[in-house]
Order: C-alpha cells, then sequence, then structure tokens
C-alpha cells in the first residue's frame, strides 16, 4: 500500500471513467449541542443543523468535492443525516443517504418534513419554563410532535429510530445499485473520505468488494482514525490518515 500523495490522487480522479464516493462521520457536522436533555436533544441538533454558515469548513469541502468530480459520473453513498450534502452543489438525483436526514420525521407510514413541527416543540418545550422536569418535558414532546397526515406521534427520520421507515432512500439505492453494475470492466475511482466503522455493511466492506472484483477500480481511503487497507487491495489502493474535509480544502 503506498502513501497518497496529492499528484496520485488527481491522477486517478482524472484517469476515471466513474467515480464512487463515500462520505462517513469524520465529514459531518457537529452541531455542539450537549447531552444533558436525551429527549430534546435531536429537536436541537436538527434547529442548529439548519443554521447554516457558507464558511463552514465542511461546506467549503464539499464544494471542493464537486468541482473534483466535475462532469464525471459518480454516484454519493453518504452515513451522514446532517441533511447537508442536500444544501451543496452535488447533484441530489446521484447521492444516496441511507441512514436518513434529520431535516424529516416520520410516524409510522409518512415522511414529513422536521421544521415546522420541531419548531413547534421547541417553542411549547421553551414555554415550559427552566424548572420543567424531565416528565413534562415527555409529555410536550410527545404531544406536539404529531404527524400532520395521520395524528400518530413521529420521531426523526434517522435509521436509529425504530420503525425507520427505509422507503425514505430505497429509490436512490435503487438509482445507486444499478449505477453500480454499470461500473463494471470501468476504470472506477473509488473515494471513501470519512467513512469508520458505523454501518461497514453501507460502505466500508462493500467498496472494498468491489475495488476487489473490478481490475480496472482503485480505491482512495481517507480517513484520520481507520486509514487500513486490507491487505489483497493493496496495489490498488491508497490511504491517507488525515481528515477528509482539511484535505480536500488543501487541495
Ligand atoms: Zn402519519
Amino acid at each position: 500500500m503506498e502513501p497518497l500523495k496529492k499528484e496520485k490522487f488527481f491522477q486517478a480522479v482524472q484517469e476515471a471513467q466513474m467515480i464512487l464516493v463515500g462520505i462517513g462521520r469524520e465529514f459531518a457536522p457537529d452541531p455542539g449541542i450537549s447531552q444533558d436533555q436525551k429527549e430534546l436533544q435531536l429537536y436541537k441538533e436538527s434547529a442548529a443543523l439548519e443554521e447554516i454558515s457558507s464558511g463552514e469548513e465542511i461546506f467549503q469541502a464539499y464544494a471542493k468535492l464537486a468541482k473534483l468530480l466535475g462532469h464525471k459520473p459518480y454516484f454519493i453513498v453518504t452515513l451522514n443525516t446532517d441533511g447537508w450534502i442536500w444544501k451543496t452543489e452535488l447533484n441530489p438525483e446521484c447521492v444516496v443517504a441511507p441512514c436518513g436526514d434529520l431535516g424529516k420525521m416520520q410516524c409510522s407510514e409518512h415522511i414529513v418534513e422536521a421544521a415546522p413541527i420541531r419548531d413547534r416543540v421547541l417553542e411549547e418545550v421553551l414555554r415550559l419554563g427552566k424548572d420543567a422536569s424531565q416528565a413534562q418535558i415527555l409529555d410536550t414532546l410527545q404531544r406536539t410532535a404529531r404527524c400532520p397526515k395521520c395524528g400518530k406521534p413521529l420521531v426523526f427520520h434517522t435509521v436509529e429510530q425504530e420503525g425507520y421507515l427505509e422507503e425514505g432512500y430505497l429509490p436512490q439505492w435503487e438509482k445507486y445499485r444499478k449505477w453500480l453494475q454499470a461500473t463494471l470492466n470501468r476504470k472506477l475511482c473509488i473515494l471513501e473520505l470519512g467513512v469508520g466503522f458505523e454501518y461497514p455493511q453501507v460502505i466500508r466492506w462493500p467498496f472494498e468488494k468491489t475495488a476487489f472484483y473490478n481490475k480496472k477500480a482503485s480505491l482512495i481511503r481517507i480517513n484520520e482514525r481507520f486509514p487500513q487497507i486490507p491487505e489483497k487491495l493493496s496495489e490498488r489502493a491508497f490511504s491517507l490518515g488525515r481528515s477528509p474535509v482539511s484535505f480536500l480544502n488543501e487541495l
């Protein structure tokens, strides 16, 4: 396995006919919400994520990525639920987010926009005052977070939630599968950005498998904590043990 140099990186991207991108936690914003009130946390997080500053280095890194991919056929799989990717220049038709999105909520059968409900919940909780008990807060959440279509309780539309509605991402997943089939025997550059071992069956393992079976593929793994590459891929893989966000921003 060779350590990744910038020239090598550009070469791999330039020579590729298609680019597969995986994005993980090292590419996610930290909304800086404390863990003090667990039930409320996702609401605060979802609201904080909407306060976007275009100066954020993650946004700049997304812009760099968009420029890098250019007009080449690409597909992006992201594990992140911050929803920022939808606000970048990347084509949403070429992105799948199987872990969901904190910008959406779901009951047991509908997926709806989170913003209006979330803001109402936060307002109601604020109105309870500082001395409100956990039980009061929980009661307010359950009363206020109701599906506008059927009135059933809502939770955020993320994979951690019980009863996660997979149909939220399945149409895009189907597109991704077809796209992936078309990469067979093509020069494919697999770019894995900050993907650790959370849900390894979604990106990390299948990306390695794709790199192994497509002999024209190259795998570029940029990861601060887990940059290791399996031995059997060593000839066509490059890795870099650093933050993918700062790497892209320095290109
Ligand atoms: Zn509903």
